[in-house]
């Protein structure tokens, strides 16, 4: 019978990409929590329409990216595709908006999941750090997350010894303005592209997607559409003069912190529910598949989600294996990988012979509850073998506890690097002190 694979697209993250990839994830997590933002975990999967309505109709997500599914009650769920929508639903159904303690701060790290042609860069599982700051309209916040995204991706390249800095890593920065103000920008959008569609020169997920949300024109990477929409009036154009200002004041503040903000006119994001800032971050060494994580304003969705008043919020959502791809060079799914295996535990038990087994497995139980990290080898195996297993370990210490030791009471404490041993006798607390000694703890 032939072995189960993993599903295309969906791949397995095992040591030792693992421990980069989890560093990564939790320097992102602790910036977050600097900033003031709390972690919370919500579920993988929500009732459909709260991406539907959330995530917008004329997005790619939810016209063709999403896993959909009835379970056995005959409900309609959805693998979160994208975090922001599942977490305003968690705010409203928690009665956030009314309870006093705004802006509530959150941040979360989990696996999302669209159906898109895995390439490099891109799969169909895929892990994020999440930041959302809802029930604000201040654009201080703005210039937080921003800063955020950019302290956290710096702090991630750090884990890999890697600096992420100006000539590596853009960010990008754009404003969408007010929903108000979209149905005179989109009749001027669309005014622009009429003539396009009757000559037959726009692509098809244009010419059907522009009547929902004619924005996505800015997106699409169809041939022809990038020098069609060079002329496109620009949506900067048509904002109120209060977006204006919001702008300027988030651009202020950037500035004066020494972000190397680029401004990008065209900057939209493929999700219907931007409002006023919008921001990307884009590794400079990654290829077609460059954005490591971005942003925005969503003013309206919690309106979208049913909520009947204004509940403002911005967002961020970093990107850990694209993050992973960039400061590393190769995905964290590649077999191939060559990464260098960092140390499992620090101390190895090597039981050499049977009558060993049961004081040595005491000692190295009793490491672990004072917060060693120690592992030990079968008794069934030869002294090589245990040896060879304690070196794979990258153990500094090993714990040889022979026939010997056993008659006399002692375990051998051995310095895997040097070759230095010295004997201890068989009491935790000397075998834990001599330990934190060698390991300078
Ligand atoms: P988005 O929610 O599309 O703005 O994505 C935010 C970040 O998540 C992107 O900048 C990427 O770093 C990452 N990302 C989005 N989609 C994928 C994917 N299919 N595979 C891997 N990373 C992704």
């Amino acid at each position: 019978m032939k072995i189960i694979d993993s599903v295309k697209g969906a791949p397995d993250i095992l040591p030792p990409v693992s421990a980069g990839f989890n560093a990564i994830e939790a320097a992102m997590l602790t910036t977050a929590q600097t900033f003031g933002y709390e972690r919370i975990r919500t579920p993988v999967f929500e009732h459909t329409e709260v991406f539907a309505r959330g995530v917008g109709a004329s997005t790619d997500i939810v016209n063709k990216e999403m896993y959909t599914f009835e379970d056995k009650g005959g409900r309609s769920l959805t693998l979160r595709p994208e975090g922001t929508a599942g977490i305003v639903r968690a705010a409203l159904s928690a009665g956030i908006p009314r309870g006093g303690a705004l802006p509530w701060k959150v941040c979360w790290a989990g696996e999302l999941f669209r159906y898109e042609r895995p390439q490099s860069g891109r799969q169909r599982s895929f892990t994020q750090v999440d930041v959302e700051a809802l029930g604000t309209s201040d654009p201080l916040i703005d210039a937080e997350m921003v800063i955020l995204g950019w302290d956290a991706l710096r702090a991630a390249a750090r884990t890999a010894g890697k600096t992420f800095d100006a000539d590596n890593l853009e960010v990008r920065l754009n404003t969408l303005g007010d929903r108000a103000d979209r149905p005179a920008y989109h009749a001027a959008l669309n005014a622009y592209l009429d003539p396009f569609e009757a000559a037959g020169q726009l692509s098809e997920d244009v010419v059907t997607r522009r009547h929902i949300n004619p924005l996505r024109a800015f997106d699409s990477k169809a041939p022809g559409m990038a020098e069609i929409m060079a002329n496109a009036p620009l949506l900067k154009d048509h904002i109120s003069e209060e977006a204006r200002d919001h702008h300027r004041m988030v651009v202020r503040l950037l500035e004066a912190e020494g972000i190397p903000i680029i401004h990008d006119d065209r900057l939209v994001r493929g999700l219907d529910y931007y409002t006023r800032t919008t921001f990307e971050y884009q590794a400079t060494n990654l290829g077609a598949q460059s954005a490591v994580g971005g942003g925005g304003r969503f003013d309206g969705l919690a309106e979208d989600l049913g909520w009947n008043e204004p509940f403002q919020g911005i967002g961020l959502a970093l990107g850990v294996d694209r993050t992973y791809l960039s400061v590393y060079g190769v995905p964290p799914g590649d077999p191939n990988a060559r990464i260098a295996p960092a140390p499992r535990v620090e101390v190895y038990g090597i039981p050499m012979g049977q009558d060993a087994l049961e004081p040595l497995f005491s000692l190295v139980t009793a490491l672990r509850r004072e917060g060693i990290r120690a592992e030990m080898g079968e008794s069934t195996r030869k002294a090589r073998a245990l040896f060879k297993a304690a070196d794979r370990s990258m153990a500094r210490l090993a714990l040889v506890m022979g026939d010997d030791e056993v008659a006399q009471g002692e375990v051998t404490i051995k310095d895997l690097s040097t070759g230095e041993q010295v004997s201890c006798p068989l009491d935790p607390a000397k075998v834990l002190s001599s330990i934190r000694q060698a390991l300078n703890l």
